[in-house]
C-alpha cells in the first residue's frame, strides 16, 4: 500500500483537528531543545521546543549521557523484569530520592516508593493507597466505638451507670428507652456514616492525570465529566481562599456516634468519620495556566488535613525533578506531602516511571501485597532514573542552578513582552524552567477571526500553529486555562532560543493589537 493510501488508525482524530493549524508536523528528529521535521519540499526545519514533552524534558530530547547510560544497561544484560525477587536499583532509586528529600524537606522521616508507569498510574496508585488507610482508620474507629459500648453495658447492667437524658436527645432515641435502644441507633447511624463513599480535596484547575479515578481529581470538565460515574469525586477549592475550604470541609465532614461512660453516665459523643480520602495539590498547577501555590495556602491546607488526619499528597509529576530550581517545588513553600508523586522528567525522557513516595507514618505496607504492575519498577527505568539524579545532584546541582538562570532569562523577556503590550498579555508567571504568559481574553476582539477562534476554543491552536509555521516555535496552552501558553524548556535552552521566542512572541502581540483580520490563519 502507498502512504498516501495507507489508512490513519493511531490519532486520526486528533491529526484531524491539528491540521488546519498546520500542526500536523511529523518530527524526524530530537536533541536537546530542539525538534526537526522536514517540509513537503524536503527542506529540514530546526523547532525550539517550549513545551518539551509537558515537562517531562528536562534534560532535553534524546540527551546523550542518558541514552548512552540505557545503551550501557540493555548491554550489560541486566535483567529487566525480575516481579517477586529483590531489587537493589529500584532501592537504591528510593534511598537517592530520600535523601533529597532529607535535605530539601528537612526531615529524616524515611518515605516508602511506590512503582508505576506513569503520571496518573502513580496517583491511581496514590488514590488506592489512601483508600486504603482510610478504610483502615475507619476500622480502628468504630472498633473504638464497639469497645466503648461494651464498657458501657458493662458499667450500666453493673450498676455503675445510667444513661445520660442527653444521650437519647443526640442519637435521636426516645428518652429512657434504654442502652439497647441507643446501642441499635448508634450502630445504625454509624453503618450509614461507614457507608459514605471517600471524597477527594483538590484545588481548581489542577490536573492530576486522566485514567478512571485521577481523572475526577482533574479540574477541566470536558474530561472529567463524561466519566463521573466509574470514581470517587473530588471537590474543588479556590485556590487562596481559606475560608472556602472551611467552608466544604464543614459541608463534607461526617460524624459517627460514640459512648462514653463519666461520672455515672453513659453519654453520646460526636467523632469525625474518615471521609477526607486525601488532598491532592500541585506546588506549581501546570495545568491550570502555571500558577505557583502560595506559601500561606500550602500552610492553610496542611493545618487543616492534620486537624482532619487527611493526607496531604504533593504531586510534583510536571513541578517536580529539578524543574522548578530545586528537585522539589515544594521546598520553595515549605511544603512537606505526606505522599510525594514523581513521573515525567525522573525517567529522563527515554524511560516512562512514575513514583509515590509514602512517609513512614502514613505507609501501610500491607498495600505492597496487593497492588503490582507487570512494568513497575524495572531495572531499566530504576537505573534510568538513578543516572537522571546523578546528572541534576551533580555539581553541587548546578543543573537546578541553570533551571533558575535559564528561567530567570526566560521570565525577563517575557515580561519585557508584556511591559510592551500590556493591552495583549495579562500576565507572565512561574518559577524556574515552569513559565506562562496569559494573553487577555479575545473573545470580543474586534477581527471576527480572532473572536470565533477564541469563542470556539481554539485561538490557541490558530497561535501555536502560527508560532511553529512561522516562527520555528513549538508551546501550546496549558489544559484548564487556554489563554496561558506554557514555557517548559530543558536547561539547554540557548540565548538565541530566547531571542527567537522573544521575535514570535511580539509578531504574536502585533498580530493581537492591530487585530488583523487574517488572524493566525496558516497560508
Ligand atoms: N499530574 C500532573 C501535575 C500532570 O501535569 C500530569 C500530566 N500533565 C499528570 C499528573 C499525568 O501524568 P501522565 O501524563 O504521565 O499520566
Amino acid at each position: 500500500m502507498t502512504e498516501a493510501a495507507a489508512p490513519v488508525l493511531a490519532d486520526a482524530n486528533v491529526r484531524q483537528m491539528l491540521s488546519p493549524f498546520g500542526l500536523d508536523v511529523e518530527y524526524t528528529r530530537a536533541e536537546g531543545n530542539a525538534l526537526h521535521y522536514t517540509d513537503e519540499e524536503g527542506r529540514e526545519h530546526r523547532v525550539v521546543d517550549f513545551a518539551c514533552g509537558f515537562g517531562s524534558l528536562m534534560l532535553g530530547h534524546n540527551n546523550s549521557e542518558i541514552a548512552e547510560r540505557a545503551k550501557e544497561i540493555l548491554d550489560a544484560k541486566v535483567p529487566v523484569h525480575t516481579q517477586l525477587a529483590q531489587h537493589s536499583h529500584t532501592n537504591d532509586l528510593a534511598r537517592a530520592l530520600n535523601e533529597i528529600i532529607a535535605r530539601e524537606l528537612h526531615t529524616d522521616e524515611p518515605y516508602y516508593a511506590l512503582f508505576g508507569n506513569s503520571g496518573a498510574e502513580a496517583v491511581e496508585i496514590a488514590i488506592k493507597h489512601a483508600e486504603f488507610d482510610r478504610l483502615q482508620r475507619a476500622r480502628e474507629l468504630l472498633d473504638g466505638v464497639e469497645d466503648n459500648i461494651a464498657t458501657a453495658r458493662d458499667a450500666v447492667s453493673g450498676g455503675g451507670a445510667q444513661v445520660s437524658p442527653e444521650a437519647y436527645d443526640l442519637a435521636g432515641v426516645a428518652g429512657g428507652a434504654g442502652l439497647e435502644d441507643l446501642v441499635a441507633e448508634v450502630r445504625r447511624r454509624n453503618e450509614a456514616a461507614a457507608a459514605t463513599p471517600p471524597l477527594f480535596l483538590t484545588i481548581e484547575g489542577s490536573f492530576h492525570g486522566k485514567l478512571a479515578s485521577s481523572i475526577q481529581l482533574t479540574y477541566n470538565e470536558m474530561f472529567r465529566l463524561p466519566f463521573k460515574s466509574l470514581s470517587a469525586q473530588a471537590r474543588f477549592v479556590p485556590a487562596d481562599q481559606p475560608d472556602a475550604l472551611a467552608k466544604i470541609v464543614s459541608d463534607e465532614r461526617v460524624a459517627v456516634l460514640d459512648l462514653v461512660v463519666e461520672d455515672g453516665l453513659v453519654r453520646v459523643v460526636e467523632r469525625d468519620f474518615p471521609v477526607f480520602g486525601a488532598f491532592f495539590l500541585e506546588p506549581i498547577r501546570g495545568e491550570a495556566g502555571i500558577r505557583p501555590l502560595s506559601e500561606e495556602f500550602a500552610r492553610t491546607i496542611q493545618q487543616v488535613c492534620a486537624e482532619l488526619g487527611c493526607p496531604v499528597v504533593s504531586d510534583e509529576i510536571q513541578c517536580g525533578t529539578g524543574r522548578s530550581g530545586a528537585f522539589f517545588a515544594a521546598s520553595h513553600i515549605g511544603l512537606r506531602g505526606d505522599y510525594i508523586i514523581l513521573a515525567k522528567s525522573l525517567a529522563g525522557g527515554i524511560a516512562k516511571t512514575g513514583v509515590v513516595l509514602v512517609r513512614e507514618g502514613r505507609y501501610r505496607n500491607d498495600f505492597e501485597l496487593i497492588h503490582s504492575s507487570t512494568f513497575g519498577k524495572d531495572s531499566f527505568s530504576s537505573l534510568i532514573a538513578l543516572k537522571v539524579i546523578e546528572m541534576l545532584e551533580a555539581d553541587g546541582g548546578a543543573a537546578y542552578r541553570a533551571a533558575e538562570e535559564r528561567g530567570a532569562k526566560l521570565k525577563t523577556m517575557l515580561e519585557a513582552v508584556r511591559a510592551d503590550f500590556p493591552d495583549v498579555v495579562k500576565d507572565v508567571r512561574g518559577r524556574g524552567l515552569m513559565l506562562g504568559l496569559e494573553f487577555h481574553d479575545q473573545s470580543e476582539a474586534a477581527s471576527e477571526i480572532i473572536r470565533e477562534q477564541t469563542q470556539h476554543g481554539y485561538i490557541g491552536f490558530a497561535v501555536a500553529g502560527y508560532l511553529l509555521r512561522n516562527h520555528g516555535i513549538r508551546t501550546f496552552t496549558t489544559a484548564s486555562a487556554l489563554h496561558t501558553f506554557r514555557f517548559e524548556p530543558s536547561i539547554y535552552l540557548g540565548d538565541e532560543d530566547i531571542a527567537q521566542l522573544e521575535t514570535a512572541l511580539r509578531a504574536v502581540c502585533g498580530v493581537l493589537r492591530r487585530q488583523d483580520e487574517k488572524g493566525f490563519a496558516v497560508v
